[in-house]
């Protein structure tokens, strides 16, 4: 068992939600096991949440980073309960719960019922003119093509090319999916980021009829997104970071501080086992080191403890994306704005990936007679957008906007946010990595990775990793 008796001092690499969670669930284990914990957080910025951020503007309620997390996957969602945020939570706007995709420079809905990748109702698959009599064909094929044999993992774009044709990856799935992951559906693991589709496909050998039989069940509506489970705060996703700094008084803080190694150190069993050295010079020492964020930061911090280790962590790959927030009163924008925001097939030739309506979206993000839009720009597919400056990047984005949108007038403000290396991108064989950098870190005992680079990259996914670090590490300390 833990000796109780004797502090245990660990230390937490990066103040995003990752790092913030592990304290959070070091905190409530400390506490109901008794347990000596003397816990430093080191961030190198100047606050605490990483690529959450909430920003307040002339009256808008503008999230720079994340602006929402899905409720499917319950481990934010539990998180807020524990904090007591619920009463904090809005949920998204009943009205216009769809999205609009792009085809030859229009705004189309998706298909009511066509949710990410396959289509499950058949009157809006007949009515939409977003596919042709051809490609609504090719799609209905899903029902009599049988289900591969083959266990490899395989391209998001080869799974939906396989059971529904390269035209509705082109003009629906495609933008879809890149809207979400900023990534390549070539390069993109299904098994990794969309693995109920594999799930749908072997269990009813079809996508579509696994869709409809499950969809009986949950009652799903809308197109798109299954948009009635995402939620947010409202004042923002910083709430939550907020909220996490005010409970976790006994962490000490230490922001503005750069990591740039972290040691093992050879030791008598009395003494702690890490030694992490900051930009400064100097060292602090631990019995754990907990190293959240982007794994490629940790494969650099990590290449004295373990080359091979460090080698893997490096090949999970990231993409950086920009958000482009732009502000105007309602009269400005001439499109009735029905819905959650449209995303933009490559084939489009377009600057932006896709946009979000955020004041349509959620209550509260934009004044009285006002509208607050969400560009997001980059990604795996346009990474060159990033070398532009902010005003050709917020240029790009008015150029896009106002022909989809209808708008002739400058926007009140617009506010540019980068966020370099901050996606990452599962590619195929994503699961054997992470299998492979998960056994190779258990040699090290007081160690434990967490972030958006392994077991799912949403805010939810990162709440687990954090949690689930804190949970291996005092378990590691025990054993
Ligand atoms: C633009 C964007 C939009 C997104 N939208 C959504 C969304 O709407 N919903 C959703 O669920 N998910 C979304 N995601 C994904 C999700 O927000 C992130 O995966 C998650 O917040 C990452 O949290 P993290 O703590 O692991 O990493 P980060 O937030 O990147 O935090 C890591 C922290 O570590 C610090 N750090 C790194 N290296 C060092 C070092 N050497 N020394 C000290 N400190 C260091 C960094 O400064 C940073 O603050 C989005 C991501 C991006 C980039």
């Amino acid at each position: 068992m833990l000796n109780h008796r004797q502090t245990k001092h660990i230390i937490i690499i990066g103040g995003g939600i990752t790092g913030l969670s592990a304290a959070y669930r070091l905190f409530e284990l400390g506490s109901e096991q008794n347990l000596l914990l003397d816990v430093t957080l080191i961030e190198a910025r100047d606050r605490l949440g990483g690529v959450i951020h909430t920003i307040k503007q002339d009256g808008f309620l503008i999230d720079s980073g994340p602006d929402n997390f899905i409720t499917a996957k319950p481990w934010a969602l539990a998180l807020t309960r524990r904090l007591g945020l619920e009463s904090e939570l809005l949920t998204t706007n009943a009205s216009y719960r769809r999205a609009m995709v792009v085809r030859r420079g229009k705004l189309l809905p998706i298909p009511e019922g066509f949710l990410l990748m396959a289509p499950t109702r058949f009157v809006p698959m007949i009515a939409t003119p977003l596919f042709s009599l051809p490609g609504k064909l090719r799609m209905a094929m899903d029902i009599f093509i049988p289900a591969r044999k083959t266990n490899n993992d395989e391209s998001l774009a080869s799974f939906v090319t396989r059971r529904f044709g390269r035209e509705a990856l082109d003009r629906a799935v495609q933008p879809l999916i890149s809207g979400i992951y900023t990534a390549d559906p070539a390069n993109l693991s299904l098994r990794a980021t969309m693995p109920r589709f594999l799930d749908l496909e072997s269990k009813y050998g079809s996508v579509i009829k696994g869709m409809r039989m499950e969809g009986k069940r949950q009652k799903a509506k809308g197109s798109g997104a299954r948009y009635g489970m995402f939620v947010t705060f409202r004042h923002g996703l910083q709430t939550l970071i907020h909220s996490l700094k005010d409970r976790l008084n006994h962490v000490c803080f230490r922001l503005n501080t750069h990591v740039v190694r972290v040691e093992k150190r050879a030791t008598d069993s009395a003494a702690s086992s890490w030694r992490v050295e900051l930009k400064d010079g100097t060292s602090i020492e631990a019995d754990g080191v907990i190293i959240t964020g982007p794994s490629k930061h940790a494969a650099r911090l990590l290449t004295g403890v373990d080359e091979k280790l460090a080698e893997q962590l490096s090949t999970v790959q990231y993409a950086s994306s920009a958000v482009i927030h732009l502000a105007y009163r309602r009269e400005q924008v001439a499109h009735p704005m029905d819905a959650f925001g449209c995303v933009v097939p490559i084939t489009e030739r377009r600057n932006i990936i896709a946009a979000s309506f955020s004041s349509v979206k959620y209550e509260g993000r934009a004044p009285a007679g006002h509208v607050l839009l969400r560009a997001f720009m980059g990604g795996a597919l346009y990474p060159e957008m990033l070398q532009r400056n902010d005003e050709e990047l917020i240029a790009a984005a008015r150029r896009d906007l106002d022909d989809l949108l209808g708008i002739t007038t400058p926007p009140l403000f617009a506010l540019v946010h980068r966020w370099p290396d901050s996606m990452a991108q599962y590619h195929v064989g994503h699961l054997d990595r992470v299998a492979a950098i998960r056994k190779q870190l258990s040699r090290h005992k007081g160690l434990e990775l967490g972030g958006n680079g392994f077991e799912g990259v949403g805010v939810p996914d990162c709440v687990r990793a954090g949690e689930r670090a804190a949970e291996e590490l005092l378990a590691g300390l025990d054993g």
